[in-house]
């Protein structure tokens, strides 16, 4: 297999690449120290089709293929990981969900509005006691009449502080759970809907990561996402989209890390020389180039592996394990160049560094990759 990017998706990195640099570059800094939306920015990006990458035309969308949309996510993430992750989960979590198991009702009612960037999505899985096994999942949905009543609590909800319509994954049978599983769509106007704290994290700063708490929340069945009982399904298929996405963004950042080493490298001098004339360094540059390609590669495979068939669930955990992990190793290597200065807020690699750790944490850690890769593995005839 052999990926050369077209002409097409050359003009479109060029494009995104120009609109990060100038719209989202000069705020990146400091959206991360102050923790804060950069509203003005995302506002701009309503009308270029950010929210609605993938979307099919009819619903106003941009109905990109994979590897461009890879592309998007992966030169914003180079500029603001944060605002990287706002579209991903947008994107692959909130939009996708609606795009591959919605009724044309849901379609027509809730995808026009966050293509346009009006309502950003939001995917609400994770709970206090559910993360890696989802199985157990404590939120109730309790029919009544033609509505469910919704309780219970989600955490670490990606835009949870600026969504205006989330997916959120229940029960409509407390005894077994993972029998009952559904997914809802939720607006959030809707009473019992609340948005809590903002988390305080390491990286990703800019990004309103918060608890939804849900407190009688009435949503119309209407609303249910697939038949009941098949929310494990839905939920897992669409984490399989979001992994690729997480590994665009783990590209993303690894990128901007090798970019600066590259050229701190050319700058500084200790001994009389430049520290790029020292081999060691060259030997840091060098592995970080390659990993890098190795994990583009990866991820193009499983972007062509997405258009091409139904099943594409390996390819996705190997690109999100591979560029993760290598996102953090590219990272400390930055840190390591840039010496006493890459620990200090002066540089944007600290940035980098801890944004670049959570790619190996959320929408399945390494470990559960690794699970779901045997799992395909052990499954084959040999
Ligand atoms: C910044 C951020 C944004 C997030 N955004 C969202 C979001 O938008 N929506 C959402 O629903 N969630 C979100 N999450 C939650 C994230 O998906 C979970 O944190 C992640 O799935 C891991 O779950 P956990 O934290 O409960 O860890 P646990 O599942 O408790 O795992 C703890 C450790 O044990 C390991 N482990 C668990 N089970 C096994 C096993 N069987 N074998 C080997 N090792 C195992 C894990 O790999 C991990 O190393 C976000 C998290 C963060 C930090």
């Amino acid at each position: 297999m052999f990926f050369n990017p077209t002409m097409k998706h050359k003009a479109l990195r060029k494009a995104v690449r120009m609109f990060a640099e100038t719209e989202i570059g000069p705020v990146a800094r400091t959206i991360d120290r102050e923790a804060s939306f950069p509203w003005e920015v995302i506002k701009k990006m309503g009308p270029l089709d950010f929210f609605g990458l993938q979307t099919p035309k009819t619903f106003g969308g941009a109905e990109m293929d994979s590897i461009s949309y890879a592309i998007v996510i992966e030169e914003i993430s180079r500029v603001s990981a944060a605002i990287g992750l706002c579209l991903a989960v947008h994107n692959s979590l909130s939009i996708h969900p609606i795009v591959r198991w919605g009724t044309e009702e849901q379609k027509r009612q809730f995808l026009p509005d966050m293509v346009r960037g009006e309502k950003i999505g939001a995917f609400c899985m994770t709970e206090a006691g559910i993360g890696s096994d989802v199985g157990g999942v404590e939120t109730n949905a309790t029919l009544d009449g033609n509505d469910y009543i919704l309780n219970g609590t989600k955490i670490f909800v990606t835009n949870g502080g600026v969504c205006g319509t989330a997916i959120v994954f229940a029960t409509t049978d407390y005894q077994n759970p993972r029998q009952g599983a559904a997914m809802f769509i939720v607006d959030r106007e809707t009473p019992g809907f609340i948005v809590g704290e903002k988390e305080d994290l390491c990286g990703m700063r800019a990004n309103p990561v918060s608890s939804i708490f849900l407190e009688n929340c009435r949503v119309p069945s209407r609303n249910m996402l697939g038949a009941p009982g098949e929310g494990v399904t839905v939920g897992m298929e669409t984490l399989n989209v979001g992994r690729i996405s997480i590994a665009a963004q783990a590209l993303g950042i690894a990128q901007a890390a090798f970019e600066d080493s590259l050229s701190y490298s050319k700058d500084r001098q200790q001994f009389h020389r430049y520290l790029s004339s020292f081999q060691t360094i060259r030997n840091y540059l060098a592995d970080m180039a390659t990993d890098i390609d190795a994990g583009r590669l990866l991820l193009y495979r499983a972007c062509a592996a997405q258009d091409s068939r139904n099943s594409f669930r390996e390819e996705a955990a190997m690109a999100k394990l591979f560029c993760s992990e290598m996102a953090r190793r590219v990272t400390d290597k930055a840190v390591q160049i840039h010496g006493g200065y890459g620990y200090s807020k002066e540089y944007g690699v600290e940035r980098y560094f801890r944004d670049a750790k959570v790619t190996e944490i959320y929408e399945g850690t390494s470990e559960v990759q690794r699970m779901i890769i045997s799992r395909e593995l052990l499954a084959r005839r040999v």
